[in-house]
This record gives C-alpha cells, structure tokens and sequence, in this order.
C-alpha cells in the first residue's frame, strides 16, 4: 500500500489542545501544519493509528519509500559508523545508569540494546514491527515485546533509564505514552528523548540554498510517519506536558550515517555553487559548522534527559 492511500484522520494540536491549524504546506499530500496558539508544527491531517502500525508491521524497515530500506544490510555494511554512535550514547548516558536497568521503546532490530548490553546494561525493548522485534529477539537474543509500550504491561518503577530515539515525533497520543513512561521509571529515573530538528533549523536554509532550492521551501522528513516537527522549544513544551522537567540538554548530529553513506553531489549547478558545494559537502566545511553549532545546542538532532515529576502531567 502506498503511504498516500493511507486512511486519514484530521486531528487538533497535540500538544494544547486548540484546533486551528495553518497551513505551512502541502508534502507528499499531507498538511504540514503550525498551531497558533503554541506553536508546535504537525500533520493536521494524518494516517490513522490503525493504518500507521500496519506499514511499520510490514515494510518499513525494508521498503524505502518513507521508512528504511534494508535496515540490517546497512547496519551489517556500516558496523563501524555505528558502533561509534552507540560508544558516544553510552558515554552520554553513565551519569543517569543507576543500577543499569534500561528500556528503548522503538528498539527496531535492537542493535543499540545489544551494544548496551555489551557494557553492563540490563536491556529490555518494545518495538511495533514484528520483523524488527523478532530479530532483536531470535538473532541477538534480547527481551523484546512486540507492541505498543501500553500492551507491555510493564511493573511500575523499574527502569533507571527509558530511551526513545526518533520514536517521540511518530506517536499518534504521545501524551499517554509519555504518562505510562513516568510510571515505570523508578523514582529519579530519566527518559531519554532524541528527535531530529527539521524545521526553522540553520542547516536547513543552508541545504536549501546549497542544493538550489529557494529559502522558505519547507522539506520536512519523513511525511506522513512523522507527526510533528519540533524545534528545542515545542519538544520541551511536549515533555512537560507528559509530566516531565528537562534535566540535561544535547546537541545531536541527525544523519551522520546517512552523509557518510550517501553524501550529497557536488558537480551540479553554477560554478560558483560547485566550488561552494565542495567546500561545504567534501572538504570539511559542513563538519566545522556542526562540531561548532553542537557546542553551542544548535545541531541538528534535539537530545533531552527528562526527570518525571512527582504528581505531573
Ligand atoms: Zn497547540
């Protein structure tokens, strides 16, 4: 089934509540939205959740056309990028171990929990699709539940750390998921939240004008398996509004793998953009402005450790 062809839902402002969305534009036939009241940008009109969980069940880790194509071939090829991510993860998350107990909602094929593992962690996951849980769990051995984190019916108050990678902007009740989140972490626990920043980004007026697009042209990713479009502010008005205060605040460098592996092409457009495009594209213009924009909270991935309140949410 094309992503097109999904049934559809209008929905209201996930995150207050108010229902008159404006239209920032039309991707991939689905309306990218802003809300007036608070802000937050999303999918006004979006696939329902019943549809949704079937394309993810089905092709999304294989099938390129929205989600991932080949995930474990890539994963196989790029071993070594990755592995790197996940030392810097684990680095980044030692001061919140605790006792080393840990959930990844959204775990996929569950290569991170492996590597957590690796160092000493007690990994569970849960993860939607069945092809990608039951790898996680037939091949690399790891406790995973397919489903929803709701089905999992998990005790209360067991986890040190929940992490959720690019999983936040695809929920369609974020706020149930964020509530039940709070109940199974232990006391002083932390959610781990990573999203990317599409939209109002820096980079993003950079890449449009380096790729020949002019400013203002939107192109969010990934419509419609994304939701919601965060900046720093709009993610953090989302925890809080789940029952969360922000404890400490990254700066991530969304799509590292996917440059490396597919960097853009130079030799397109005006001399004078050729000549930028290989400045920025091939000899380490782009890698200075991240490495300088991540210092300053300003890359491209919104990475946010969140404490639950007592009584939130
Ligand atoms: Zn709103």
């Amino acid at each position: 089934m094309k992503w097109s062809a999904l049934p559809r839902e209008k929905v209201a402002c996930a995150l207050c509540g108010s229902d008159s969305p404006i239209l920032l534009k039309q991707s991939r036939g689905w309306p990218v939205s802003k809300c007036p009241v608070c802000g937050l940008v999303y999918l006004s009109e979006r696939p329902t959740e019943a549809s949704l969980a079937s394309m993810y069940s089905n092709e999304y880790y294989d099938r390129a056309e929205v989600g991932y194509g080949g995930y474990v071939k890539n994963f196989e090829k790029y071993r070594g990028i990755f592995e790197g991510l996940f030392r810097a993860r684990v680095k980044s998350l030692e001061r919140f171990r605790g006792s080393g107990r840990l959930l990844e909602l959204g775990c996929a094929h569950g290569f991170l929990l492996d590597h957590l593992r690796g160092q000493g962690y007690s990994v569970s996951g849960v993860e939607v699709s069945p092809v990608a849980s039951g790898y996680a769990r037939d091949v690399l051995k790891l406790d995973v539940h397919t489903g929803s984190l709701e089905s999992a019916g998990l005790p209360g108050a067991q986890f040190d750390i929940v992490m959720m990678l690019d999983v936040l902007e695809h929920l369609h009740r974020p706020g149930p998921v964020l509530r039940e989140i709070g109940r199974i972490l232990k006391p002083g626990g932390v959610l781990l939240v990573q999203c990317p920043w599409e939209l109002s980004h820096w980079e993003e007026v950079m890449e449009t004008f380096l790729r020949g697009r002019k400013t203002g042209q939107m192109n969010p990713d990934a419509v419609p398996a994304h939701l919601y479009f965060f900046g720093p502010r709009t993610l953090e008005a989302m925890l809080v509004s789940g029952g969360f205060s922000v404890v400490r605040r990254e700066s991530g460098n969304y799509g590292a793998v996917r440059r490396k592996v597919t960097p853009p092409p130079i030799n397109t457009g005006s001399p004078l953009e050729r000549l930028f495009r290989l400045l920025y594209f091939r000899l380490g213009v782009q890698g200075i402005l991240y490495g300088a924009a991540r210092r300053v909270g300003w890359g491209n991935g919104l990475i946010r450790y969140a404490r639950c309140e007592p009584g939130g949410g």
